[in-house]
């Protein structure tokens, strides 16, 4: 069983100097984030407001059976909106009329901005308010972007989690302190995670967003906010904006950043050191003997990120410390110093960190470095496999339930896969 390095007060990277990068992107928009969104939020529907294109990408990524009658869809946007012959608003009013009179049970129906739609300028928040009021108290509509000129990848939970933000009740002023982790984590993870703050004695807990529309969390003061995502600043400024207090810690990735996760919320609510270790202590015993079976694997092997998920630093936080990986380079789309602050901190001192992207630039850095391991989108994964480079690719791991304890052995196991994988096909490094 490999020892989890205790926190220590360091400064790791805590004042490093980041590269800066603004260049060509290769990353996906923030559509993608429907592909999860919708699975946790079971009544809601995400209508897209876009192109053939977005529809090809939703299609694709969600992998749907053309028989199956998903909770997103795209209203194609085409010629005679484009060219101003058709009303835009008018078709869509039309639209969510037919959606929702097929499908009774959408109780939350997001309009999802895309690239086509803020072009010709959609006013999809107007659009929003006046279905709004003629489908309430039935079904709720918001709106939100998640065109690849706003957003990247995971900001599209980011968007979509503010939009509901103004819609939480307000808890009143004597409520009792409440904890809300904010961020979509799989249900399996939130039960988890649940049955840990019971153990401890810790309560009342609530998830954002909720599984069902009606029940949102209400927020106030005495609400403590503990980011499950470390893409979520629009959410969380948000959230804070209508009090909730937010806690500093790492990212509930592994086994010392779900301790220090959960450590975070119990030092919020007074939770005694003993109680807290014997709730946890089964829990982090299996996390520790899962993820030892991959250290062999991993340790010693040289990663390299390019900037994608916003997972990127907590990722290679618990791949250095707890997996002895060496990081060649960082690379995070957005660096969010004050919620990537504890992680920033347990970085190992002299960590190359980049942020934002110059695709050309970062794949010279890539090349020269010649890592074991490339973290990367899947525009990039097939190009630097055809030159001899092992990769991971970097959605996956935004796809899989990965949080937590009892997630911690399959997290290391996602990374130690594509290196014995090359293991086993002889195929000697880049
Ligand atoms: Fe492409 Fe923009 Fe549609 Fe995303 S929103 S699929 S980037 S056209």
């Amino acid at each position: 069983m490999s020892a989890v390095i205790p926190i220590q007060s360091d400064t790791g990277c805590t004042d490093a100097p980041v590269l800066r990068e603004r260049g060509q992107r290769e990353v996906f928009c923030g559509l993608t984030g429907i592909v999860w969104l919708h699975r946790k939020i079971q009544d809601a529907f995400f209508l897209v407001v876009g192109s053939r294109t977005c529809a090809h990408l939703l299609q694709s990524a969600a992998g749907v059976m053309i028989f199956a009658e998903p909770r997103f869809a795209t209203a194609i946007i085409d010629e005679r909106d484009l060219a101003g012959l058709a009303d835009a608003q008018d078709e869509l009013d039309r639209v969510v009329q037919q959606l929702l009179a097929r499908r009774p049970e959408i109780k939350l129906l997001f309009l999802v901005g895309s690239c086509p739609s803020e072009v010709i300028k959609l006013d999809l928040s107007r659009a929003a308010q006046r279905l709004s009021t003629r489908h309430l108290p039935n079904v709720r509509v918001l709106s939100y972007s998640g065109s690849g000129i706003e957003t990247t990848f995971t900001q599209g939970e980011d968007a979509c989690l503010a939009a509901l933000v103004p819609e939480m009740p307000v808890a009143p002023a004597a409520a009792p302190p409440t904890l809300l982790v904010a961020g979509v984590l799989a249900d399996v993870v939130e039960d988890q995670f649940q049955r840990l703050f019971a153990a401890m004695g810790l309560g009342p807990v609530q998830f954002f967003p909720p599984r069902r529309a009606g029940a949102l969390p209400a927020i106030g003061p005495n609400t403590k906010l503990l980011l499950a995502q470390p893409f979520l600043a629009d959410t969380a400024r948000a959230l804070e904006a209508r009090g909730a207090q937010r806690l500093v810690a790492p990212f509930p990735l592994g086994a010392e950043g779900t301790e220090a996760w959960l450590q975070a919320a119990a030092t919020a609510f007074g939770i005694a050191p003993a109680v807290f270790q014997q709730a946890i202590g089964p829990a982090k015993a299996r996390a520790l003997q899962a993820t030892a079976a991959h250290r062999p694997r991993l340790a010693g092997q040289r990663i390299f990120f390019f900037p994608d998920s916003q997972l990127e630093l907590p990722l290679a936080r618990f791949l250095s410390r707890e997996m002895g990986m060496q990081l060649t380079e960082v690379g995070t789309p957005y660096l969010h110093r004050s919620h990537m602050a504890a992680e920033l901190a347990l970085l190992p001192a002299g960590t190359t960190l980049s942020e934002g992207q110059h695709v050309d630039s970062q794949l010279d850095r890539c090349r020269a470095l010649a890592p074991d391991l490339v973290v990367c989108g899947l525009g990039l994964a097939n190009p630097l496999e055809a030159e001899g480079m092992t990769t991971k690719w970097a959605i996956e791991l935004v796809f899989s339930p990965i949080q937590g304890f009892d997630q911690a052995g399959d997290l290391a196991e996602l990374f130690a896969r594509p290196l014995l994988r090359r293991h086993k096909l002889g195929i000697p490094p880049a």
